[in-house]
């Protein structure tokens, strides 16, 4: 059926013949036409189409206002955000005529967005025609997020972005790159040859005009030069800049300038404030080394002159008095020689002196040396190792003796009654013998909240135990420094009121072959 109806043909049909009706009907815009007194003369299928109007909805001879009014119920008048129907119909009726040989542009609010053509034919009919530019405007309207997108990503980060073609002219950059090189934002425009913008760079200034000629070549070469990628910048005006540049494929490149002043700055300052407190540190660790070293001296002299003295003739007061110089004596020899240690241990002037040894006998050596106070109070101590014999090890066998020592001393004074053993495993891998030294008592143990705690310095749960047996809470710390200095680990496992383990892991070298053999002789 053909849509395209004449009120009467006589005017239209002067100028349009069957085939132009035809071609109307077939037009994918829609067409519509209005007598003189603004009455519908005729239309095609796509107006229907367009507008989502229905068979009924349009009928010849049918007066502009009430189409108008048909679209508005049908939700096609493409109404301005915040316009009312009616207003929209009377402004519509009243700049019909005026929109004749301009073209609007209008969101149907459907979805679709239209360009509308209004022209005047020969016998004062207006012809309009309603072309469907949805895709075209989704299209413009997705560039110009996207460009949104872009504008928000350049101008919100710290950096100075650019992007330079393979003509050498500046096609793009952010308002922090001409910030970072002094030159007033707004001032110049995308597209600005290279050598013309870094004629203003701010930190050419002062230079001559061969100085800046050479500068801004060598920097043009740097854009141009794929084998180079970043390079760091040292300005006259004392700031620094990073400058990291990608080529791009098609020629031309990216570049992202940084200004790394302050980090750098923080980085110097951060780096010196380190090394005087390290250094302070050690000045300390070595000032507390030397004294204490400096006490030993008179302190051995008490102690000789009281050992003499115990060895002579003494009443039964004047010996017990000699045996607290002697004790109190002893008591602050150790002391001095744990602080000694630790500070030796902090200002890592602590040397570990190699040597060959046989870790069961250090261990045994050890025992040995515990015994006695164990015997004292009732307890056994026992020695237990693995079946393969264990090889000679190369370490500090004097330092072994020392964790050794402060682990038994330990077991012993925090227990009253049961047994200390000392469990040696041993395993042989490619960085050498790997023992573990496991030393567990049946004393009163430690709570799981103080495990992490009694390896600090001068830390102790019960001061009435060190009372007793003395101690000044050194021992574990000194312990664990030493195990660490030697690349080894510490670990400690206990149960209140069942007792404690204390397990060393050592990796040590195996004595070399040659070395034993001569050891045999
Ligand atoms: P000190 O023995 O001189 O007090 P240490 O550093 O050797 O110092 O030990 C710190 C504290 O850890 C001890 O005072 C004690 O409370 C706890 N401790 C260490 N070994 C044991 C153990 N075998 N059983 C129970 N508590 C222990």
């Amino acid at each position: 059926m053909n849509r395209i109806k004449l009120v009467d043909t006589a005017p239209l049909a002067a100028s349009a013949s069957d085939d132009l009706m035809r071609l109307l009907e077939n037009l994918r815009d829609g067409v519509v036409v209005f007598t003189p007194e603004l009455r519908v003369r005729a239309f095609n299928r796509s107006y229907l189409k367009l507008f989502a109007l229905g068979e009924q909805d349009l009928l010849i001879g049918d007066p502009l206002i009430k189409l108008l009014r048909t679209l508005g119920r049908n939700g096609t008048l493409g109404l301005k955000p915040g316009e009312d129907v009616e207003e929209a119909i009377a402004h519509r009726l009243e700049t019909f005529r005026d929109m004749v040989g301009l073209v609007e542009r209008r969101d149907l609010g459907t979805g679709k967005h239209i360009d509308i053509y209004r022209s005047l034919t020969t016998n004062d009919e207006i012809l309009s025609i309603h072309v469907d530019v949805t895709e075209e405007v989704e299209k413009s309207q997705a560039l110009e997020r996207q460009r949104q997108y872009m504008n928000s990503l350049l101008e919100n980060t710290s950096d100075g972005i650019t992007l330079l073609d393979d003509h050498g002219h500046f096609v793009m950059f952010n308002d922090r790159f001409l910030e970072l090189y002094g030159i007033e934002v707004g001032s110049v425009d995308w597209g600005v040859p290279y050598r013309e913008l870094a004629n203003r760079f701010g930190d050419l200034e002062g230079l001559s005009l061969e100085e800046r000629r050479h500068e801004i070549e060598h920097r043009y070469q740097f854009a141009f030069d794929p084998s180079q990628s970043r390079v760091r910048r040292q300005l006259r005006d004392g700031r620094t800049l990073n400058i990291n540049k990608i080529n791009l494929p098609e020629g031309g490149c990216v570049m992202t300038i940084r200004d790394v002043t302050d980090e750098l700055r923080r980085i110097t300052e951060l780096e010196a404030a380190r090394r005087l407190a390290e250094e302070s540190n050690r000045a300390k660790s070595e000032f507390v080394a030397r004294m204490s070293h400096e006490m030993r001296t008179p302190l051995n002299g008490i102690l000789g002159v009281s050992a003499l003295l115990e060895a002579s003739a003494l009443d039964a007061k004047q010996s017990d008095l000699v045996d607290v110089i002697s004790g109190s004596g002893k008591v602050l020899l150790r002391l001095i020689d744990d602080i000694l240690d630790l500070s030796r241990l902090d200002a890592e002037t602590f040397e570990m002196i190699e040597d060959e040894f046989d870790l069961s006998h250090v261990i045994l050596q050890s025992i040995g040396i515990i015994r006695s106070s164990a015997d004292e109070k009732g307890l056994k101590v026992r020695f237990r190792e693995g079946n393969e014999r264990l090889p000679r090890l190369r370490g500090d066998m004097v330092r072994i003796e020392q964790i050794l020592l402060n682990l038994l001393t330990n077991a012993v004074k925090f227990t009253d009654q049961g047994s200390i053993d000392v469990v040696l495993e041993s395993e042989s891998g490619p960085e050498g013998v790997t023992s573990t030294i496991s030393v567990v008592d049946s004393g009163v143990g430690i709570p799981e909240d103080k495990l992490d705690q009694i390896f600090n310095r001068f830390y102790q749960i019960d001061s009435t135990v060190t009372r007793k047996y003395g101690g000044a809470g050194l021992g574990l710390a000194i312990t664990s420094k030493l195990v660490d200095a030697m690349g080894g680990a510490i670990q400690v496992f206990s149960e209140v009121g069942q007792g404690s383990t204390f397990r060393v892991h050592l990796t040590l070298p195996a004595a070399g072959a040659e070395v034993e053999e001569s050891d045999a002789d």
